[in-house]
């Protein structure tokens, strides 16, 4: 396996940080991967001295070096020597950056060709748990509420993953989404007999996104499928952005899957597990 990996700065110092953490719990599979870090990150990881880390790890430039365009690089050329199966960016919100040009396209060309992106420390967790076999803890799905967003050209897409996999997202507590996507959702769950699966929010452009963002913020959202349209100029940029913003602010928690691709490989990881 291969894996991009980047931490902002106060995400990665110290042994208490989320970078050392993630990686603390993950040793056993990433010591049999190769790790893409950037500069900062990698040096964080080798002071943290665990035990055969280093080995796994190639360093890349620092940040401000280009170390994140190598990556996104990485992303979008696939040679097979070094094509990521995974990408972890830390991000914290408040750091300027993390809305860096570089630090964008790396999300953007995520989505683009369907590669995993995690932009928290509970997403890039549940990821490296699922890459490795292992199960969700039990009842967290029930626990939870989860978003579901879809922009125009992937509202087909959206409903098609819904229907395939139906049964794994009624585990969950609660579905909300933004107005269209959730009424075409709900008209295909109510086919299945199934009514009030879903509460639709405001539509993305008039303000669902802020809602759903405030649901993540309050502790009322833990998780938003978002399959996001990356080839449109998208008028209510600002919101989606927003969106995203808030799981990075609820990090510890919060999960995010920006794409058909990776949201299928989740759903059929998930169904698979133990
Ligand atoms: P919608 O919102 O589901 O109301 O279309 C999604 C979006 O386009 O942001």
């Amino acid at each position: 396996m291969k894996v991009g990996l980047a931490a902002s700065r106060s995400l990665r110092q110290g042994a208490r940080s989320q970078l050392i953490r993630l990686v603390r719990r993950h040793a056993p599979l990433l010591r049999q991967a190769t790790v893409f870090a950037v500069g900062g990150t990698c040096d964080a990881i080798r002071r943290a001295r665990l035990p055969g880390m280093r080995e796994a790890l190639v360093r890349l430039p620092r940040g401000f070096e280009g170390g994140l365009m190598r990556l996104v690089a990485q992303v979008v050329e696939a040679r097979p020597e070094d094509a990521l199966d995974l990408v972890i960016y830390l991000l914290d919100p408040n750091d300027p950056t993390s809305v860096f040009p570089e630090a964008q396209a790396l999300k953007r060309q995520c989505v683009v060709h369907g590669k995993p992106f995690a932009s928290t420390f509970a997403g890039a967790d549940e990821w490296l748990r699922l890459v490795a076999g292992r199960s969700l803890p039990p009842r967290l799905l029930a626990a939870q509420t989860l978003a579901l967003v879809a922009h125009d050209r992937l509202k087909p897409d959206m409903v098609a993953f819904a229907r395939r996999h139906f049964a794994l997202l009624s585990r969950f507590k609660a579905r909300v989404a933004t107005g269209t996507t959730g009424g075409l959702l709900q008209a295909m769950a109510r086919k299945r007999g199934a009514r009030d699966w879903i509460a639709p929010m405001r539509s993305g452009p008039m303000g669902g996104d802020a809602q759903i963002a405030r649901m993540l913020l309050e502790g009322a959202c833990d998780r938003v499928i978002f399959f996001e349209d990356p080839l449109v100029a998208r008028e209510h940029e600002a919101d989606i952005q927003l969106l995203e913003r808030a799981a990075r602010v609820v990090g510890e928690r919060a999960v995010c899957l920006n794409d058909p691709a990776s949201a299928e490989r989740w759903a059929r990881a998930l169904s698979r597990a133990p």
